[in-house]
């Protein structure tokens, strides 16, 4: 079924960067045969997924969207990846993304940008943006994506799907090529939330090969999956639904607070404050971790390498010139620049000091609310190429996602209504660490 929806929609939406049909279909007999002889084969036996192309799987290309990657064949598969294998579902395609998860529209992959399935003129979002399109157009029954600023929650706002952004150090990173190590989370994208806490239960593991893995007393997200939200404590935080927020995207978010409220849940105005310095603190930090992950591709080690070239340095210069797009080298020069000796303590320095603000303003928050509710992004999709030619603009679309990095925190990102243009609206809810049950429970209770 997947690769039927596949072969109508995909030349135009252009959700993967590669498909194995031969290799999938073949793994999908072997678990055919295996359930009818009565073999146990996995809570996931047989379901298609899709991974986003950051995520290293043994033995299939891995480009990050990047030229720089172009030829790169990991050597060993992502945990979260394996998970997911061990319990049966079957890998049908890399999908698409902003060039090394970098950006909000999926317009910045060297693979050329996927389309919003609700309206091909529009942006899926991003840096998921193939990972969330491919579910909206039932090219995968679900798939895996990354978020570092928001990258699994607002593409899931913009295609109508839901996406779960799990606690800092829940899901393994082994295995994710790099952003921003210190905010990077891999997380599911699917239909509902069911399976978002279904496929969480599954990828979420303790991994001696994360150094900042966390071991969890449990791991029982479906439990969570309960209608029942009487007497629990909603913050709306009023500096998120300020100026600059679309009216439509407003009204929906709010009725979101109205429908919990008839359903038992207390709801109630408050202020986080910060809210302007997260964009600046975000980028900071993400620019400088990046200029520091992305030092290793050289043209030595991985995929790309420069044809011609008179020594080691200009092999460097070359691979890196071409290999690179544009928005990548813009972030990295601007984090070599954050971290360079007398302007680290201006800039970098000043950005973790206001990352740890953030998180005393959450803490100070989740000491009064179970979950805040909150919109995934200021409008709904943006047409194609009116994000590229003004980058400050596009940051700025990240105003409602970058603080629950900064903060470690987990959320969600569901559908809670259409605007006027036939476009999906989402609502995010966002709970304190290890609080995934919680904002489960309210997106449940929501559906
Ligand atoms: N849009 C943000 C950025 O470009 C977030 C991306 C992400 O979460 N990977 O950094």
């Amino acid at each position: 079924a997947c690769f039927k929806q596949i072969e109508q929609r995909e030349k135009s939406l252009n959700c993967y960067v590669s498909i194995q049909k031969e290799e999938a279909l073949k793994n999908a007999e072997v678990i055919q045969k295996g359930i009818d002889c009565g073999k146990l084969t996995g809570a996931l036996a047989g379901v298609p997924v899709a991974i986003k192309d950051n995520l290293c799987i043994k033995g299939m290309e891995t480009t990050c969207s990047s030229k720089i990657l172009q030829g790169f064949y990991p050597a060993y598969t992502a945990t979260a990846v394996e998970n997911l294998i061990k319990e049966g579902a079957i890998v049908i395609g890399k999908t698409n993304m902003d060039e090394f998860a970098m950006g909000s529209t999926t317009e910045t992959s060297y693979y050329g940008a996927t389309k919003n399935p609700w309206n091909e003129e529009h942006v899926p979002g991003g840096s998921s943006g193939g990972s969330c399109a491919a579910v909206a157009a039932e090219e995968c029954f679900f798939s895996l994506g990354s978020d570092t600023g928001g990258s699994i929650r607002q593409p899931s706002s913009f295609c109508g799907v839901t996406g779960l952004k799990p606690t800092y150090g829940t899901v393994s990173r082994y295995g994710l090529i790099a952003y921003a190590s210190s905010l990077d989370q891999i997380g599911p994208i699917g239909k509902d939330v069911t399976d978002c806490a279904t496929i969480l239960e599954m990828i979420a593991s303790y991994d001696r090969k994360d150094s900042t893995s966390i071991k969890r007393n449990a791991y029982d997200f479906t439990s969570a999956l309960v209608d029942d939200v009487k007497g629990m404590k909603v913050g709306i935080p009023k500096d998120y639904f300020a100026n600059g927020l679309e009216d439509e995207v407003r009204e929906k978010v709010l009725n979101v607070a109205k429908e919990l409220e008839k359903k038992g849940a207390v709801i109630e105005e408050f202020e986080l404050s910060l809210i302007d310095y997260a964009i600046p603190a975000y980028y900071v930090i993400a620019c400088a971790e990046a200029s520091s992950n992305l030092a290793r591709f050289d043209g030595v080690k991985y995929g790309y390498r420069a044809k011609e070239f008179e020594g080691l340095h200009e092999m460097y210069k070359k691979t890196r010139s071409e290999g690179f797009g544009s928005e990548v080298k813009r972030r990295i020069m601007l984090g070599s620049f954050a971290l360079s000796s007398g302007y680290y303590d201006a800039y970098y320095l000043k950005a973790l000091k206001t990352k740890a603000l953030i998180k005393e303003a959450f803490d100070k928050a989740f000491a009064k609310y179970d979950i805040i509710l909150a919109p995934a992004a200021p409008t709904t999709a943006p047409k194609l190429s009116e994000s590229l030619v003004d980058p400050i603009k596009m940051y700025l679309g990240d105003i409602y996602t970058v603080s629950v990095n900064l903060a470690g925190l987990p959320a969600v990102c569901l559908p809670c209504g259409i605007d006027k243009k036939g476009l999906p609206i989402g609502v995010q809810m966002i709970g304190n660490c290890f609080h995934e049950h919680t904002i489960i429970r309210a997106a449940y209770s929501f559906e």
